[in-house]
């Protein structure tokens, strides 16, 4: 299984939570926003698209988009 993580620059602000939470280290910081500089270890586990209050990340499974609502009740039920 295999997953895709998207940044919004426009939406990072910089807060390095995702950072902080990530323990396959997906992110890293470049010019004061979070990139994904390993996107290609993502485990899917979703904490970075929970914890991003300004809604910037998204992880994307076999074409599927989860925003941080549907993160959140995926969560729940697993
Ligand atoms: S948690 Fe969100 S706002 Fe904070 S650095 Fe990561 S992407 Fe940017
Ligand atoms: S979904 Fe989990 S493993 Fe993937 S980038 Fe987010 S925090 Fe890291």
């Amino acid at each position: 299984m295999s997953f895709e993580v998207e940044l919004d620059p426009r939406k990072c602000n910089g807060c390095e939570e995702c950072i902080e939470v990530c323990t396959a280290d997906v992110f890293d910081m470049r010019n004061g926003k979070s990139i994904a500089v390993n996107p290609k270890d993502c485990v899917g586990c979703l904490s970075c698209v929970e914890i991003c209050e300004q809604e910037a990340i998204a992880v994307e499974e076999t074409g599927v988009k989860l925003s941080n609502t549907c993160a959140a009740l995926l969560r729940d039920i697993l």
